[in-house]
């Protein structure tokens, strides 16, 4: 979609830190890290946000997972980490396209802020 950063990322048309890719998923280095791993997983579709999705996603969300499980596994973390989703301004949601943080590599808190 025009204007919206994540699918210019995914277009490879604004640079980020890919850390996996398939033909429908990209995984890339939050730019602003809040813990020692922390990736955004995305659809190269755009979908604006967790609240779009229903049941014709089930294949995709499926992908997403599968890849971020590899991804923890890959990068050893070991102790768990932490799948967030934010969907809209209550939820503190910036960019309008629908991500994942992965946030792992240090114990997390709950409940977040
Ligand atoms: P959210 O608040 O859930 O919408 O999260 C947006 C995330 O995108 C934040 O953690 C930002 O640090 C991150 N972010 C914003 N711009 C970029 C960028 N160009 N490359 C990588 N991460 C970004
Ligand atoms: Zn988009």
């Amino acid at each position: 979609m025009t204007g919206c950063l994540f699918c210019d990322i995914a277009a490879k048309e604004l640079d980020a830190t890919i850390v996996f890719e398939s033909d429908r998923v990209l995984g890339f280095e939050d730019i602003n890290p809040a813990a020692p791993t922390h990736v955004l997983v995305i659809p190269k579709e755009h979908i604006v946000s967790a609240g779009a999705l229903d049941a014709s996603h089930a294949q995709l969300l499926g992908e997403i997972f599968d890849s971020m499980a590899r991804f923890a596994t890959e990068r050893g973390l070991s102790g768990g980490y932490r799948v967030v989703a934010n969907s809209g301004p209550d939820a503190g949601q910036e960019v309008p396209h629908l991500h994942f943080h992965l946030l792992g590599g240090r114990a997390m808190k709950w409940p977040p802020g």
